[in-house]
């Protein structure tokens, strides 16, 4: 009774959380079963060259398979996740299963993404440990990109530094991610060990609209950056063939995005899986989810 009182004095309303999932408190508890019970799943998006449209990597993009809700996407339940805490642990198996999945499933030279809560680059051994992880998988670190936001940078630009640096030294790759929408200081740019660079679907998705004249040259003037500082670029969120074609001609070199490929689960893919996407969502797969 006491309990039941005292809990009702933290309910919160968000918008962001899952439909029947009204309750902070709750969820959190949810989150707390959904790591006991493994009920995280990675899925893979493919990243594409451009030109042709080769699978050279693919982002891994976490998913909760809810017992009574169904499929739920970081939208869903990320911020109670990060508010918690419990972000790292559930990012720590995400980043176990995906570079299982990748050794198992993805191409033998392709290299796959993964996204870093600002959370875990306050942490003096996430480095170590990320390295530790990928050694005792076997995977080679050159395959291995983490993606970390400019918030995250923003915090304590001189940590996120050393650990990327640290990360560097053994192969494992760095990419700043949505770029465009954060506080988008370009000073770090340079100073930092970045290998790739995401330019953020906002952009991309107004590239094919009439009078895009301001985000034509946005994008323009970060390819221009990127490629002076030596750093590999992807559009995210590309959509139509207008938009990779208004890509490509500005010398983007990678994409994402529905046009070229669906984050799916990775063990529905068959041995025999086509290199090339199709824009299709392999029949194995059923409709896709996004
Ligand atoms: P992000 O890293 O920027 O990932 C790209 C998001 O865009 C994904 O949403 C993806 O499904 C979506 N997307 C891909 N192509 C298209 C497209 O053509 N159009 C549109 N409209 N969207 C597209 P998702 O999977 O819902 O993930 C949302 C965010 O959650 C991610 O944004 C990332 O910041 C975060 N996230 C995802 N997985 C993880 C994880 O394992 N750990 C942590 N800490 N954060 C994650
Ligand atoms: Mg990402
Ligand atoms: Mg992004
Ligand atoms: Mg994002």
């Amino acid at each position: 009774r006491a309990k039941e009182l005292g809990r009702k004095r933290f309910v919160v309303f968000d918008e962001t959380l899952a439909k029947g999932m009204v309750d902070v408190l709750a969820m959190e508890g949810e989150l707390r079963q959904a790591l006991h019970h493994d009920q995280f799943q990675p899925y893979f998006q493919p990243i594409c060259r451009l030109c042709d449209a080769k699978v050279v990597g693919y982002e891994a993009l976490m998913r909760w398979n809810h017992p009574q809700l169904g499929l739920l996407k970081p939208g869903d339940f990320l911020k109670v996740a990060e508010d918690s805490g419990l972000i790292e642990a559930i990012d720590w198996r995400m980043f176990e299963l995906s570079c299982g999945l990748l050794s198992r499933y993805g191409a033998k030279d392709a290299f796959m993404t993964f996204n870093v809560s600002a959370l875990h680059l306050r942490h003096p051994d996430f480095d170590a440990r990320l390295i530790r992880m990928v050694e005792a998988i076997g995977l080679a670190p050159s395959r291995l990109i983490a993606e970390v936001t400019e918030g995250a940078l923003l915090d304590n630009p001189e940590i996120v530094r050393a650990t990327l640096e640290r990360l560097r030294e053994v192969g494992i790759g760095a990419a700043l991610d949505d770029f465009g929408t954060g506080y988008s200081s370009l000073s770090y740019l340079h100073s930092l060990p970045l290998r790739m660079l995401k330019i953020d679907k906002a952009f991309v998705q107004e590239l094919d609209k009439t009078g895009n004249t301001n985000s034509t040259t946005v994008v323009a003037a970060i390819l221009a950056l990127a490629h002076a500082l030596n750093i590999q670029v992807i559009a995210e969120g590309i959509e139509t063939r207008a938009q990779r074609d208004a890509l490509m001609a500005m010398g983007c070199e990678m994409g994402q995005g529905y046009l070229l490929g669906y984050p799916e689960p990775v063990d529905c893919w068959l041995d025999s899986r086509s290199n090339t996407a199709s824009g299709d969502v392999p029949k194995a797969c059923g409709p896709s989810t996004d």
